[in-house]
């Protein structure tokens, strides 16, 4: 569970970002945000893994103010998908995935386990892809690993910011249907940025509306449909 409650940020050149923000996403849940470029999508989701702080009001994570986890813990129990296919390019697929896994001390049976279940789940064969360079892959599958690496060690939270946008149309509607059936199976709390309507529909159980740092609207697509 994430909850935000009055939160407002003001960046150090005045710019309001976030203006009385109160937003709470429950465990399990897939909330899309949405809005025009500016509207504090991305600074809603740094603040969730406290890379900014909120000027005023507070952020809970399971029921505790976020500032009283270890900032290591919290940020290992969260995995960010950027929108930028950010993968290390000198690093193998199965090297990209074990990052995190590796900080936490897996052993090496437990992390190649997991990356082969991993990308078994998204399609991607491991005896073939596994050893490949990031170059070797397509947009699509690239992003795909991006993925798949923000779930390797199993966080109970997910940030994705806009991490289709860079992606041609096939692919980014392959890997929206991938999130849903993932979304389906793992679980996991799940906030996604995207400036695409349609997109926030289809993967949302619900979609919050943002505009100017305030929520306009945040329903069910179908709710949304019926009272737009
Ligand atoms: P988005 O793609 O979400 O619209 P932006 O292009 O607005 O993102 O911002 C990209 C990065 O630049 C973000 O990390 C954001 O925090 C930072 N940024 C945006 N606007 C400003 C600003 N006025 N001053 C300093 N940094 C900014
Ligand atoms: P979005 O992700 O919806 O595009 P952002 O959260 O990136 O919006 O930005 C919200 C507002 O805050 C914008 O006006 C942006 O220019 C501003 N902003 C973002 N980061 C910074 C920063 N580091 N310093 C100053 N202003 C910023």
């Amino acid at each position: 569970m994430i909850e935000f409650k009055n939160v407002r940020k003001v960046y150090s050149d005045g710019t309001e970002a976030l203006h009385n923000f109160s937003l709470k996403i429950n465990k399990g849940e897939l909330v899309t945000l949405i809005g025009p470029s500016g509207c504090g999508k991305t600074t809603t989701m740094k603040m969730i893994n406290r890379l900014i702080e909120p000027s005023e009001g507070s952020i809970y994570i399971n029921n505790k103010d976020i500032n009283s986890f270890n900032i290591h813990e919290l940020r290992w129990n969260i995995g960010y998908v950027l929108q930028e296919i950010a993968l290390f390019p000198h690093m193998t697929i199965e090297e990209n995935i074990a990052i995190v896994p590796e900080m936490k001390k897996w052993n090496r049976k437990k992390i190649r386990e997991r990356s082969n279940e991993l990308l078994d789940m998204v399609g991607l064969d491991p005896s073939t892809y596994k050893k490949r360079m990031p170059n070797e892959l397509s947009g699509g599958q690239q992003q795909r690993i991006g993925v798949i690496r923000a779930l390797a060690s199993d966080p109970d939270f997910i940030l994705m910011d806009e991490p289709f946008s860079a992606l041609d149309p096939i692919s980014r509607e392959q890997l929206q249907h991938d999130i849903r059936s993932l979304q389906k199976e793992i679980k996991k709390t799940i906030v996604f940025v995207t400036h695409d309507m349609d997109e926030a529909m289809a993967i949302g159980d619900r979609v919050c509306l943002m505009k100017a740092g305030e929520i306009v609207q945040i329903d069910s697509p179908q709710q949304l449909i019926l009272h737009p």
